[in-house]
């Protein structure tokens, strides 16, 4: 067996500076990432600490109404802010609150009333502290959210859980245990609260810190979504089509594949607008995007909103039979959505006009500009052709 001794009221002495010098440095920090309850709770709870271990160094010399009672009892309230703070990082724990009231109020009922002896004094606070600690670990255990971290704190809370039952179960075996007495349970309790002591302060900062890279990736991730899609239709935008397209046609280039591109353009539509109203005809903006997303489903297929009513497809490794037979396609789901269009001049729904390239881009001059200069100009041709149709050449 390993034989230590510490002097139990220097380790008491410094839990009351440790404990106290983490409430100040605290409460001179600010994050606007965790609830202000929160913080109160931690910052509560080390300078409820630090007085208790002063209150404890002090055995002997002030009434043991003042050192034990008031000591243990204020050191349960601290544990139990300082427990309720690291589990409520995330969010405010409502229920958990409700479960340490219950449990600080029974300690103090059961140390008041029963404790009469030092070893007393003892194996009751030793038994609750206990519980306090096993609550992290069973917080932690219960919750969805698994990390390193996480994992790390439950099993230094166990440890300390442990300790503290052992010291609990010797002071219930040996009615001569006391506060100071300098035993192994007693010494590597001590010593394994002042590394929680530590450990606590910063698991704190440490969780808050994971909640705030949570956060922040969740942020990043809607600014790139509001970034790349298109407000009223959920397509693509014409900055991700740009990204897009670009990308298609060097890989294109690279792998001598040949790149589609479809621009297709709803016919009338201002007509459209000036009969039936803007309204409707966002509405009908959102029908035609969610047509187009049945007939282009492969992962690489990429539907965008090129401008107000114009829809520009891009197709990889696609050549011009397969992207005439998909516009073709698109063009008849349009007509058959059969959306009624009574001004239009092609007939009496809407319709679409659709201009369709594809080429290996194996030319430097087959550059970004290039296709939508060829697909322009073939839907430009079926505009001119009498609209709701499809060119390919
Ligand atoms: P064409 O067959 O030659 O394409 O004729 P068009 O009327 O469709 O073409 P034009 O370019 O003259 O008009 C496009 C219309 O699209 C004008 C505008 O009112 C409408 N538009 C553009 N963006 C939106 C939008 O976000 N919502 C609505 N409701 N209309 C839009
Ligand atoms: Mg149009
Ligand atoms: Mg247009």
């Amino acid at each position: 067996m390993i034989s230590f001794e510490i002097d139990i009221t220097t380790v008491l002495l410094f839990l009351f500076f440790g404990n106290l010098a983490t409430a100040g440095l605290l409460a001179i920090y600010s994050s606007d990432f965790i609830a202000q309850r929160t913080y109160r709770q931690f910052l509560a709870g080390k300078l409820l600490q630090s007085i208790s271990w002063m209150l404890l160094a002090m055995r002997g010399k002030i009434p043991d109404v003042l050192s034990a009672h008031l000591g243990n009892s204020l050191l349960l309230i601290g544990f139990a802010l300082e427990a309720l703070a690291i589990i409520s990082v995330e969010k405010p724990r409502k229920r958990w609150e409700t479960y340490y009231a219950i449990v600080v109020v029974v300690f103090i009922f059961v140390f008041w009333t029963f404790a009469k002896q030092p070893n007393e004094y003892v194996y009751i606070s030793s038994a609750f502290a206990a519980l306090m600690f096993l609550s992290v670990t069973i917080f932690f255990v219960r919750d969805s959210r698994k990390s390193v971290l996480r994992y790390s704190l439950s099993a230094i809370y166990t440890v300390s859980c442990l300790i503290l039952l052992v010291r609990s179960t010797n002071a219930f075996l040996h009615a001569d245990y006391k506060l100071m007495s300098n035993e192994f349970s007693q010494n590597l309790t001590f010593l394994s609260t002042y590394l929680l002591m530590i450990i606590s302060g910063s698991s704190f900062l440490l969780l808050q810190r994971e909640r705030m890279d949570e956060l922040l990736r969740g942020a990043n991730q809607e600014l790139d979504q509001l970034a790349h899609i298109d407000g009223l239709t959920n397509l693509a935008n014409r900055r991700k089509f740009s990204e897009n397209l670009t990308y298609g046609i060097s890989e294109s280039r690279r792998r001598a594949e040949p790149l589609a591109l479809i621009m297709a353009d709803i016919d009338f539509f201002k007509k459209y607008n000036d009969y039936y109203g803007h309204v409707h005809g966002d509405r009908c903006l959102v029908q035609v995007a969610q047509e187009l997303k049945q007939h282009c489903r492969r992962s690489t297929d990429l539907i965008s909103r090129y401008g107000g009513e114009e829809f520009a497809i891009v197709l990889m490794n696609t050549d011009i039979t397969e992207a005439s037979r998909i516009a073709e396609a698109v063009r008849k789901g349009i007509q058959n959505l059969s959306i009624p269009h009574a001004d239009s001049d092609v007939g009496d729904c809407v319709t679409l006009s659709l201009g369709v390239f594809s080429a290996i881009p194996d030319l430097d001059e087959h550059d970004y500009d290039w296709y939508i200069i060829e697909a322009d100009r073939r839907l430009y041709h079926a505009k001119r052709a009498g609209r709701n149709q499809c060119v390919c050449a």
